[in-house]
């Protein structure tokens, strides 16, 4: 379907709202652990990493283990750090889902992260098929700048897991429909929904 005959766009965030990074850190996380280390040790040298850097990377958090406690993370498991599959943290519903939208909206993913990191996901999942080219982001810079890049067509939503920068973009684009996805304590307002699961977009849509 062309551009004019469609709806709308959506743009539409990855960690949390269509890659499930939240799985991804626990099992990044007892990786680390069966170096020899606790796993509250590896939560709170997360908590630190996140404190230090805007951006996570896992070879920060490395670096800050090693240096902090004096062990030494085996290249064996940094390699598997580095390699491991994460084709298993996108459902396939959510594929199908996105498949289906694709035929009435123009779809965007605009993520914040560091590009290497965030492509992995995109790549092992095989989300990269369903975002045209060029109508990938990832970004370090705040979303809201970027999604003033981004051709914004027909009636137009924004799909995130986040509060905050839900609450940011609504603020700087009225016209923008935003879905907050996840356990939030919001009921929706003018121009924020609240859905359980991705699922529920299309009550949304429709
Ligand atoms: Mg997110």
């Amino acid at each position: 379907m062309a551009t004019q005959e469609k709806k709308g766009t959506i743009i539409f965030d990855l960690d949390d709202t269509l890659f499930d990074a939240s799985a991804l850190k626990e099992d990044i996380f007892k990786l680390l652990a069966s170096s020899g280390i606790s796993l509250s040790l590896v939560r709170s040298s997360y908590k630190k990493v996140r404190n230090q850097f805007p951006i996570y990377r896992i070879e920060n958090h490395i670096k800050l283990l090693e240096q902090e406690n004096g062990i030494n993370i085996s290249k064996d498991i940094q390699h598997h750090l580095h390699h491991f599959d994460r084709s298993p943290y996108v459902k396939q519903a959510t594929k199908e889902l996105l498949s289906e939208l694709a035929i009435e909206y123009n779809i965007w993913l605009l993520t914040l992260g560091d590009q290497m990191t965030q492509m992995k996901k995109i790549t092992d999942t095989d989300l990269v098929k369903h975002f045209d080219d060029g109508r990938i982001i990832i970004t370090e810079k705040a979303k809201e700048k970027e999604l003033a890049k981004i051709s914004l067509f027909g009636k137009v939503f924004f799909v995130n897991d986040k509060l905050l920068e839900t609450q940011t973009i609504a603020k700087h684009y009225p016209d923008v429909t935003c879905i907050l996805v996840g356990n939030h304590n919001l009921r929706n307002r003018k121009n924020i929904f609240v859905i359980s699961s991705i699922q529920y977009i299309k009550n949304i849509l429709s």
